[in-house]
């Protein structure tokens, strides 16, 4: 009987020091230094951070998700998962534990597609948490299709010619290097036809035009940039893997990225079902608390069944993917948990933010913030219904049509074959009468 839900109990000691560690060293951090998790670390930032990290790697904790050669413990999905529900509490945790997104995503492609001088260039420092990266490849008029992309690359003796526009690209202001998609063969499916280049961002022709803030954030915050790359000349060797295979690095990229999302998610929901609690226990309406009501004992249960339910489908995807160690074959599961994942961080903060009232609206608590964040999980890494086409697919490959006018299972025609299979019991039964 293989089944078990139990985290091995040298892991929890891990997990039980990482949970205590996040509370009292890294969420802090969140409170003094919001928005700041990918700028380089200097001055004060520096000197407080770079024990925290130093105390993470001598825990065995940092970059768990890698496999020991590049840094990490080789700990795989599963593990991470546990340890991602720790950190998606607070937005610097990521950081200082070494698996923050996009960097993980684009790490991983790194090491899975890089030349050596390449790992040694980019990979390294990334993995030390030297640098930040960005991942370039939506544009501004398409994202969900990237067959509508147009940004292209043309080759000029030595070296690949970048022109194009790029849109929301995360960190570019902050990244060290880009990762971009291009088209390198437009008279090829797109699918064959594109190609992932690592562009240096001192490289000359990268112009961030502006930097798109999400939500109330005031204009000139934001982090995701409008680039356009005008003659952006790099060397043969930026290109990433083989020339043409942006579609198939993108979806090994991707299959981590999302999943490592709805481990946070996790995180974040469930901090925001305690908090329902918590207030649920302290807030006293018409002669009772809240806890004794019934509807927010209905959202409370809610809370807590969508959130199990959710952390199981996480876990058990993150099992998968470390059995089969192949994002694709795990695809079907990959994108039903992105599909569910903006629900469930929807639902549970805004039960939070309604059980706590004006105070759950307004900007001393971080319930709007979530919901937002719900909404960016409904679009980043692809938007939820591009998912579910996925899910479809996938699913109906397990089944074929009814080779008959009827379906299979029709009540009369199963009851007519199981009349034909007992029917001598049937006549003796008949006879008896
Ligand atoms: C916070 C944040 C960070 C991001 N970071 C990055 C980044 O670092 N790098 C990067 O390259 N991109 C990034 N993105 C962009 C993201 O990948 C795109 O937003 C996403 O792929 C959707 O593309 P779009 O915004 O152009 O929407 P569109 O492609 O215009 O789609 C708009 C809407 O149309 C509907 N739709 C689209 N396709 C279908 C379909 N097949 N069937 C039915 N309905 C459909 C959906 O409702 C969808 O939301 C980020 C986005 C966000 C919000």
């Amino acid at each position: 009987m293989a089944w078990d839900f139990e985290t091995d109990p040298e892991f929890q000691t891990k997990l039980d020091w990482a949970d205590a560690f996040v509370r009292e060293e890294v969420e802090p951090l969140d409170m003094i230094w919001a928005g700041l998790e990918f700028t380089q670390l200097e001055g004060a930032r520096r000197r407080a951070i770079e024990p925290l990290k130093e105390e993470v790697r001598r825990q065995g904790l940092w970059a768990t998700h890698l496999v020991p050669d590049l840094g990490g413990q080789g700990y795989g999905q599963l593990k991470l998962s546990l340890l991602n529900e720790i950190l998606g509490r607070s937005s610097w945790a990521p950081i200082v534990f070494g698996c923050q997104a996009p960097d993980t995503g684009n790490a991983e492609i790194i090491a899975h597609y890089g030349t050596s001088e390449q790992k040694e260039r980019y990979l390294r420092p990334l993995l030390d948490g030297e640098l930040f990266s960005c991942y370039s490849m939506t544009e501004p008029h398409a994202g969900a299709d990237p067959t509508l992309f147009t940004t292209r690359a043309t080759r000029d003796g030595d070296e690949w010619v970048i022109n194009g526009w790029k849109f929301f690209s995360s960190n570019a202001k902050t990244a060290s290097f880009l990762i971009v998609m291009a088209v390198t063969n437009p008279d090829v499916s797109a699918y064959q036809g594109m190609s992932m280049f690592l562009v240096p961002s001192e490289t000359p022709g990268i112009n961030i035009v502006r930097n798109v803030g999400l939500g109330a954030e005031h204009s000139g915050e934001g982090s995701h940039a409008l680039i356009h790359y005008e003659d952006v000349r790099v060397a043969a060797d930026a290109l990433l893997g083989g020339e043409g295979q942006a579609f198939a690095i993108a979806q090994t990229r991707l299959g981590g990225g999302r999943i490592h999302h709805a481990m946070r998610t996790i995180g974040m929901a469930k901090s925001a079902l305690e908090m329902t609690c918590e207030r649920a226990l302290s807030r006293q309406v018409q002669g009772s608390l809240l806890a004794d009501k019934q509807f927010v004992q209905g959202y409370i249960a809610d809370s807590y069944a969508q959130l199990a339910q959710f952390r199981l489908f996480v876990l058990y995807t993150a099992w998968t993917i470390d059995k089969y160690k192949d994002y694709k074959k795990v695809r079907k599961d990959i994108a039903a948990v992105k599909v569910l994942m903006p629900g469930v961080l929807h639902d549970i903060a805004w039960r939070a933010m309604q059980v706590h009232g004006a105070l759950g609206v307004s900007n001393e608590m971080p319930f709007s913030r979530m919901m937002l964040g719900a909404s960016v999980l409904g679009l980043a890494d692809g938007p939820t219904e591009v998912h579910k086409v996925t899910v479809a697919r996938q699913v109906l490959r397990d089944y074929k049509a009814s080779d008959d006018q009827w379906p299979t299972r029709h009540l009369p025609k199963r009851r007519a074959a199981a009349q034909a299979k007992y029917a001598e019991y049937l006549e003796h039964e008949v006879g008896n009468l």
